[in-house]
């Protein structure tokens, strides 16, 4: 909750909102709302912000929502949203592609591709933003963003920006270790051209809409890969694609993904995570862990 003084400069901030229905932000399409929800129009206004309320506020960045179940009772945090206004990409010297967090992967991949590096093909498939796939160090095929990653630009919570090389992060299999964990951008530093990057991406978005669930309400993987496992396999094995709770079911296509049918609610997206995890735990020992994941308060039902 807001209690400061600052109260009221807070709300006649330029790109602020209140009561923002969160399920519009989150490609799962459910969740609470955000009491406060901040939209900045540049790189400026948003270290403007955090330099004068990044202290006191705890500040939830937001992407493309693509790896995030917000709870039935939303978020008390100020939401940030970097998508839409936060997008430039530009090239420095001619390997290394500078790009601001709130921009599509896609964009990424078909930039690089039109200078003939195929390398970031694999973020092609990738619902995110560039912020987001830092955060989560994105894979796919192999392939992971901070194997690219020369610097990153971050931002304190006094609102000062900082440059940082990758060596001082150390990345791991969808998460990132590091000093500022606040991304406004990233240089990407690539190697390999190849003749026909373009197509590459096109191969990469075929075979995704062949082995997952596409243009249906997911999350993605819900689970992380178990050391020597699939998570996808060992839900199968269970016999549960296809298993519906409420409005939310494993995929048919995929059982590591999790489709909200339109009317799911947060909670009985949480109850199948659970439900799956136990039957996986029961049958086969593994503990599933979240690769998504969920933010905000319960909400309390009768
Ligand atoms: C159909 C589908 C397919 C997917 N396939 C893959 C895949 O192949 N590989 C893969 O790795 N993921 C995959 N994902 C998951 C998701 O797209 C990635 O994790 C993506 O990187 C998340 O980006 P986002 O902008 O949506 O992040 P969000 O969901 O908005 O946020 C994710 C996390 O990052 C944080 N965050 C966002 N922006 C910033 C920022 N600028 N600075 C600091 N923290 C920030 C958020 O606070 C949150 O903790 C898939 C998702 C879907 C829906």
């Amino acid at each position: 909750m807001i209690t400061t003084n600052k109260k009221h400069d807070f709300f006649s901030v330029s790109g602020m909102q209140r009561n923002i229905d969160l399920s519009k932000y989150s490609t799962w399409r459910c969740g609470g709302t955000a009491d406060y929800f901040f939209q900045p129009q540049n790189k400026n206004k948003l270290c403007e912000f955090i330099e004068v309320y990044g202290r006191d506020y705890s500040i939830l960045w937001l992407g493309l929502g693509s790896n995030i179940l917000f709870r039935d009772a939303g978020v008390d945090s100020v939401v940030v949203l970097t998508a839409g206004n936060l997008s430039s990409i530009s090239w420095g010297q001619s390997d290394l592609l500078y790009v601001q967090c709130g921009t599509p992967c896609a964009k990424i991949a078909r930039e690089a591709a039109r200078r003939s590096f195929g390398e970031l093909a694999f973020l092609a498939g990738i619902p995110g933003t560039l912020g987001g796939a830092l955060k989560m160090n994105a894979g796919a095929i192999g392939s992971e963003i901070w194997s690219f990653v020369d610097k990153v630009e971050t931002v304190t919570t006094n609102g000062e920006i900082r440059h940082l090389s990758a060596s001082e992060y150390k990345p791991f299999y969808r998460g990132v270790e590091g000093p500022e964990l606040q991304f406004l951008g990233a240089w990407l530093r690539l190697s390999e051209k190849t003749p026909h990057a373009s197509e590459k991406i096109r191969e990469v978005l075929v075979k995704r809409s062949e082995s997952q669930p596409t243009g249906e309400f997911t999350c993605g993987s819900v689970f992380k890969n178990p050391v020597g496992h699939y998570a996808g396999e060992l839900i199968e094995k269970c016999d549960l694609k296809g298993f519906r709770l409420g409005d939310v079911a494993v995929s048919e296509k995929h059982a590591n993904f999790f489709i909200n049918h339109g009317e799911a609610s947060s909670r009985e997206i949480e109850g199948l995570i659970e439900l799956v995890k136990a039957r996986v735990r029961s049958r086969f020992g593994v503990m599933l862990e979240e690769e998504v994941r969920i933010l905000g308060k319960e909400k309390k039902y009768e």
